[in-house]
């Protein structure tokens, strides 16, 4: 063999060749990483795909050198990547990249590191050193602030000045600067006064306790029972089969049997969740079962770790089970005979960018396939792709339809927003039911959960003088006030701005904002219930790495009675003292235009409402809305599926969506507003010689322009009997052509295939 065809780490379609020295070509295989020439003076780890001795017709370069001994990538992965490419029509230099860790394409390679930690000093060994400390650090704000923080993050608790050691998390001092605002400086004089002290630890390795299982898994009740044996008897025929379980059915206990019967036999599972939030829950519940046969892999992970994880997925002892969120498909698996997708109806499955913008959804079924293994689909609320595949016969369908222990669904109470606001009685987004219920609840000691779909303070400001609203410079799009950091932002790209003092079109100090976020809630409630422990978990305060994992914890723990927060706390959360959950707008999520509204506001408040009364009473949900009379709303209290689904598929099959047609939208972007729109309207004149009124568009998106590029989008319904093949050839053929013209030097044209 004189030649390999690589894949780059470059956003760029297609293979590579490179020519190999004799000398190297016995080191050479499939799926290991060589080190190649690119560009002028630059080198780049590539990933060999193919070896052979056609002599190309161009002037090959030679590979650098051979950088793994053992592959890095089995066939399979290899498969899916290639798939990816295909289907999501995004380069594979691109999947490429995001496949793998970051630390597994430097050219440096990967090298463990080493971490500071930050503890309390050795001089805490009487009961007296809090008080001294504390004293000493009475005219030092900062430091006192930082130290605070420090107590808290690591469990201290501080009692009459007093430390009692729960037990202690290890904190590092990154992690307490993140958190505590203060600078190095200040760690560094904390030190200094002989109240904390540094440490340095290797991080990076793979938790390897040899946590044995603590727990065999709980006995099936009957109905449970029923479904496994059902799964496992479609699974004979299917190789999908969804599970469509009401909350807290005990859908995880069935999964577990499963993984269980899959270990037995010697297969490795993949256990997908949509959020790393979850995650949190799952692991702990899942590591008593089964210990250190299960890994976790998700993008929060450090690369160091996530590197580990590869490279022990390759080795004689992998993990046999892995939880993961969407990454974790690209992990190589050895002999993988289950596939579970927990939450399978949830969007952040789907890949937004960069690309690929791939579905884990479809990656792992294909991945499933390439090793004949299983794909089990779990929910309470199936997408309509999914229910439609199990309606059609293209999977199987088994059917849970009574919560564990035979606790009543919640009862959802509607209340009528309008009526109320036109009486004068909504105490800003609380409604008198909302808050007697919360009251009573309180009382009894039980926990409660706030529902806003929106983060910030209020999610709009305006002049009440002359109605000027503040924009992001950037993106066409009102921004947010975030009152606790004073500061306004734009949520698209990211950009914070200060709050203006007055108007800067008519100079009046009359700004106001309009309507609630998370922070407006929070503040609100917490005016009302002064004495209750309240914890917000929305994209603000989830930011710092363990965040996620403290305010489940606390709030499961009791620690915290009242969570307030965005679609985080609508997802398979499992509490047991939940007893009132209020769904405050949802309205918000009915009018949001897109064709999947109805679809998402339907399943965000069955899923929340199904986090109410899981263990003992039955639970209580308070949906406020200004349109009562909507058959989604009923549908939501009569927690009716079949209703919904049967509505949303014949509104689908009308106006051809998915899953009667399959979409493609194709967003064209430049920093001209004009070179957009010009490109909007060629490349729909060329694709409709091949596509005709498939093809729809260009139109401006409701946000047309992000990040200070102008935006327009082409939109393909397609009949799913045309070939995906001739598909992309005419889409690639109609955007080369269309590349020709100078003019489109930089405009970036890309493909978002089943979009959500
Ligand atoms: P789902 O995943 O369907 O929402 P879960 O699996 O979280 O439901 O189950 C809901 C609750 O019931 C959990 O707290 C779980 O521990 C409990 N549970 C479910 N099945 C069993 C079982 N067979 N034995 C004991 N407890 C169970
Ligand atoms: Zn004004
Ligand atoms: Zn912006």
């Amino acid at each position: 063999m004189r030649y390999v065809d690589v894949i780059l780490p470059r956003p760029l379609d297609g293979f590579f060749t490179y020519a190999i020295s004799s000398d190297m070509s016995s080191g050479v295989k499939l799926g290991i990483r060589v080190l190649v020439p690119f560009g002028a003076s630059k080198t780049c780890t590539a990933m060999v795909v193919r070896m052979h001795d056609d002599k190309p017709a161009f002037e090959t370069k030679q590979v650098l050198q051979v950088v793994d001994a053992m592959p890095m990538l089995l066939p399979q992965q290899l498969d899916l990547w290639k798939w990816i490419a295909q289907y999501y029509m995004a380069p594979i230099g691109d999947v490429y990249t995001a496949a793998l860790p970051a630390g597994l394409k430097d050219d440096e390679g990967w090298q463990p590191k080493t971490e500071v930690y930050v503890a309390l000093s050795d001089n805490f060994q009487n009961d007296k050193a809090l008080a001294i400390a504390l004293d000493m650090l009475k005219n030092a704000t900062q430091q006192l602030k930082a130290f605070t923080h420090f107590l808290h993050l690591s469990h201290w608790d501080t009692i009459e000045n007093n430390l009692t050691q729960l037990p202690v998390a290890e904190i590092t001092r990154v992690e307490l600067m993140n958190v505590s605002g203060a600078s190095s400086a200040i760690i560094k004089a904390l030190i200094n006064r002989g109240l904390l002290r540094e440490y340095h630890k290797e991080v990076g390795r793979l938790n390897n306790s040899d946590a044995e299982p603590s727990e065999k898994p709980k006995p099936l009740s009957q109905a449970q029972q029923e479904a496994y044996n059902n799964i496992v008897f479609q699974f004979l025929k299917k190789r999908v089969v969804l599970l469509h379980g009401v909350t807290s059915s005990g859908k995880t206990e069935v999964y577990i049997h499963l993984i269980n019967k899959a270990l037995k036999e010697k297969k490795q599972v993949l256990y997908l969740l949509p959020e790393i939030a979850l995650t949190v829950q799952m692991t702990s519940r899942l590591k008593r079962v089964f210990g250190n046969k299960l890994g976790i892999y998700h993008s929060r992970y450090s690369d160091a770790e996530r590197v580990e994880i590869w490279k022990k997925q390759l080795s004689t002892s992998p993990y046999e089970v892995i939880l993961g969120a969407r990454s974790a498909v690209f992990l190589p698996f050895q002999r993988l005979g289950l596939v579970i997708i927990d939450e399978e109806h949830e969007g952040s499955f789907k890949q937004q960018d960069p690309a690929p913008r791939y579905h884990a959804r479809s990656a792992a079924i294909m991945l499933a396939s390439y090793y004949g293994a299983q794909t089990l689909l779990g929910t309470a609320t199936p997408s309509t792709e999914s229910f439609f595949n199990a309606q059609t016969g293209k999977y199987g369908l088994v059917q849970l339809q009574t919560r564990y222990n035979d606790i009543a669904l919640p009862e959802i109470k509607v209340v009528d927003v309008k009526d109320l606001r036109r009486r004068k009685m909504m105490n800003g987004p609380f409604s008198p039911a909302l808050l007697a219920a919360v009251r009573t609840a309180l009382e009894h000691g039980e926990q409660v959960i706030l529902f806003q779909n929106r983060r910030g303070f209020a999610p709009m400001v305006e002049c009440h003088t002359c109605g000027w609203v503040p924009k992001c410079d950037n993106c066409d799009v009102s921004l947010t006030l975030h009152k606790n950091m004073n500061q306004l932002s734009c949520h698209y790209c990211g950009f914070t701005y200060a709050v203006p003092s007055q108007c800067p079109n008519c100079n009046e100090t009359n700004l106001r904002g309009r309507g609630y976020g998370t922070e407006k809630v929070e503040d609100l409630f917490e005016q009302l219930f002064p004495d209750a422990k309240i914890a917000r978990m929305d994209l603000d305060t989830t930011r710092t790495k363990n965040a996620y994992e403290r305010i489940i914890q606390d709030f499961s723990l009791g620690k915290t009675n009242v969570l307030i927060g965005t679609q985080m706390v609508t997802k398979g959360l499992d509490f047991d003292k939940v007893s009132v959950v209020g769904i405050l707008n949802a309205d918000a999520m009915l009018n949001y235009p897109d064709f999947r509204a109805y679809e998402q506001a339907f399943t965000m408040m069955a899923q929340v409402s199904g986090r109410a009364g899981r263990k003992g009473k039955r639970g209580l949900v308070l949906l406020q809305t200004t349109s009562p009379e909507l058959p989604v709303i009923g549908q939501v209290v009569r927690n009716d599926y079949q209703a919904f689904y049967t509505d949303l598929l014949e509104e689908r099959r009308l106006f051809k969506y998915p899953p009667f047609y399959r979409l493609v939208y194709i967003y064209l972007k430049h920093s001209k507003e004009q070179v957009a729109e010009t490109a909007g309207i060629e490349l729909g004149s060329r694709l409709r010689q091949f596509f005709s009124d498939r093809l729809l568009g260009p139109d401006k998106p409701a946000v047309a322009r992000i990040k200070s590029l102008h935006i327009r989008k082409l939109v393909l319904k397609l009949e799913p009997s045309l070939s995906g093949e001739q598909v992309r050839q005419c889409l690639h053929y109609a955007h080369k052509e269309m590349m020709k013209d100078k003019k489109y030097a930089t405009l970036h044209v890309f493909y978002d295939v089943d979009p959500l």
